[in-house]
């Protein structure tokens, strides 16, 4: 089961770190693999969702703004997971090339794991209404 934490819990308790910036998000392979599989449209018969805009600096930008902004989600095997919802779009569902809905969430995954640290956009449908695990504040809010 997951367990949440709003934005302000997560910061008071310092589990928010900041995110790799510039070559750093894309310095390794596996990395640099997440970086063109969610920035980069292609035919992929699998479902995966690709940031909008120029590729690299939206990268980062949605990197850090889901660190600086969003709440944390720690799954059961203890990651550090970030998901920001926007007020825009943040990239769109593709399945076999074709387009299939535009995302509005961020999520960042092993957050405090620098050699995987990555983000993608995802559905705001694919979020739970949770609670915050210390001060009970409903999130998403
Ligand atoms: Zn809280």
């Amino acid at each position: 089961m997951n367990r949440y934490y709003c934005h302000d819990c997560a910061a008071v308790n310092g589990m928010l770190r900041p995110p790799p910036k510039g070559e750093t998000l894309t310095d390794n392979v596996y990395k640099l693999e997440k970086y063109i599989k969610h920035t980069f449209p292609n035919s992929s018969s699998h479902y995966r969702t690709v940031f909008t805009g120029v590729s690299s600096e939206r990268y980062q930008h949605y990197v850090v703004t889901a660190v600086a902004s969003g709440h944390v989600q720690i799954d059961n095997r203890n990651r550090v997971n970030i998901v920001w919802i926007g007020s825009e779009t943040t990239g769109i569902a593709l399945q076999g090339g074709r387009f299939i809905g535009n995302m509005k969430a961020v999520k960042v995954v092993f957050h405090s794991d620098t050699n995987r640290i990555h983000g993608y956009p995802i559905s705001v449908s694919e979020i739970n209404s949770a609670r915050c695990v210390q001060c009970r504040r409903i999130i998403p809010y």
